[in-house]
């Protein structure tokens, strides 16, 4: 399956590809993790970090699946409002998951300050406008519930979005603490970092089958057979070699980047922008003075083959960005369409199998996927470890999604 189809602008920042350090397969793993993407980067990193020895293994070229087609924007806000969470989930544990999606953005940070080359990460504000008069009311009552729950954030009126940007909206929650990345020179910082701690990578290496014998994982590839004692699926949007994925909804969503052009005077601090319709269009600017901005999400899993589509597509999603700011001159440069996963509970499914025991997963579903596979490299680091993480029950993979899935768990 191809999650992506049509010219993707990140590849083009790093036009030279790192080059992995060649290894041979060690006799035995603590973690096998299979997916090199953000997830399993991440993941890698924060097993590394507790000493663990890790082997990541991937059937394509790391950072080339879903994660190249990211469009970068880190938000602790979720697609899910937090006080929309609190009816779905409780007010206690909703809370606690948007403070575990804040405290990501700072780890996610810190992270970046890691590695050995400049992911071009920056903090930014994100603008969610109110699309409508009808949502303006759900924006009012979001930013009372974050405020009072100390979440940094601002509202906006019609005047203030006028005062800062070319356009008109009802109203506006303006949250801080968000940033924007390039989330393929992310990855390829991180999985550099994890080769210099001993991680080993086997990039065009397909995972088939995991079967346990005496408590140790054979996992059988493409490139012959590693030993383990836990794997950990971080296998993105397609179907994994093991066990059926239930509880999510694959889509496919629409992206542009525009050639580079000046929006400093009219764009508010280089904000990442979004809005309560759904779908929703979100956009950010790049170092490079472009404009990225997605949406259209269409509910069909597999990118359209033809580049013809893909433009239609990118053409109205140009005409919306001009809509908002007429007078730029927006020219697309690239225009890509790729595979999209949400779940059905708005959270990511992150922890141990309910039924196979060392099979982990991190699937990080929804638009705040990276937010969610930072938060999940710890909460999993520590899980793997032996060790209770007090917040690991939200995200399990058997939980609230049993009942939206009538009856099965997230996973079987
Ligand atoms: C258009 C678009 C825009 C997005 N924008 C944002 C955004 O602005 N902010 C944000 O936070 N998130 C965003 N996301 C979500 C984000 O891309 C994902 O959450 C994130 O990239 C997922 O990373 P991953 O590591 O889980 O998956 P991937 O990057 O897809 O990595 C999974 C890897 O697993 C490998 N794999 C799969 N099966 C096997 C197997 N059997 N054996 C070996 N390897 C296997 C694949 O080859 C792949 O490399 C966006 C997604 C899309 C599609």
């Amino acid at each position: 399956m191809n999650i992506h189809e049509g010219s993707l602008y990140w590849p083009v920042t790093m036009p030279i590809p790192l080059e992995r350090k060649i290894v041979e397969i060690a006799s035995h793993y603590e973690v096998i993790i299979v997916g090199g993407g953000m997830s399993g980067a991440l993941s890698a990193l924060a097993l590394a970090d507790k000493g663990l020895s890790v082997a990541v293994l991937d059937k394509r070229q790391m950072t080339t699946g879903s994660t190249m087609a990211n469009t970068g924007l880190l938000q602790y806000s979720n697609d899910i409002m937090l006080h929309e969470l609190i009816e779905q989930i409780g007010e206690k544990d909703a809370v606690r998951f948007y403070q575990l999606c804040l405290e990501a953005m700072g780890k996610l940070k810190k992270t970046a300050e890691r590695l050995p080359l400049d992911p071009d990460f920056i903090s930014r504000p994100s603008i969610y406008y109110a699309s409508d008069d009808n949502d303006l009311k759900r924006i009012k009552k979001e930013y009372h519930i974050l405020t009072h729950y100390g979440f940094p954030c601002d509202y906006w009126d019609e005047e203030d979005i006028c005062n800062h940007l070319p356009f008109s909206k009802p109203g506006a929650i303006v949250t801080h603490g968000d940033a924007e990345v390039n989330p393929y020179k992310f990855v390829n910082g991180i999985l550099q970092l994890v080769e210099s701690m001993d991680v080993h990578l086997f990039e065009f290496t397909a995972v088939n089958d995991v079967t346990e014998e005496n408590g140790l994982l054979r996992i059988s590839t493409s490139s012959g057979e590693f030993q383990a004692d836990k794997v950990l699926f971080t296998t993105g949007y397609e179907t994994l070699p093991v066990g059926k994925r239930i509880g999510a909804d694959i889509n496919r969503s629409y992206v542009i980047v525009t050639e580079p052009l000046d929006v400093s005077p009219i764009w508010h601090e280089n904000a990442l922008i979004w809005e309560t319709k759904r779908p929703y269009l979100y956009m950010r600017t790049t170092v490079d003075n472009r404009i990225i901005v997605g949406g259209l999400d269409e509910d069909k899993p597999q990118p359209p083959h033809s580049n013809e589509s893909i433009m239609k597509r990118g053409a109205n999603i140009k005409k919306q960005l001009e809509t908002l700011f007429p007078e730029l001159p927006i020219e697309i440069d690239y225009a890509y369409c790729a595979t999209f996963g949400e779940s059905l509970d708005n959270l990511p499914f992150i922890g141990e199998h309910p039924t196979k025991r060392n099979h982990y997963y991190l699937l990080g579903y929804g638009g705040n996927g990276t937010v969610y596979s930072m938060l999940g490299s710890k909460i999993l680091a520590e899980i793997m470890t032996g060790k209770d993480h007090s917040d690991a029950h939200i995200v399990q993979l058997k939980r609230a999604a049993t009942a939206l899935n009538g009856g099965k768990s997230g996973i079987s």
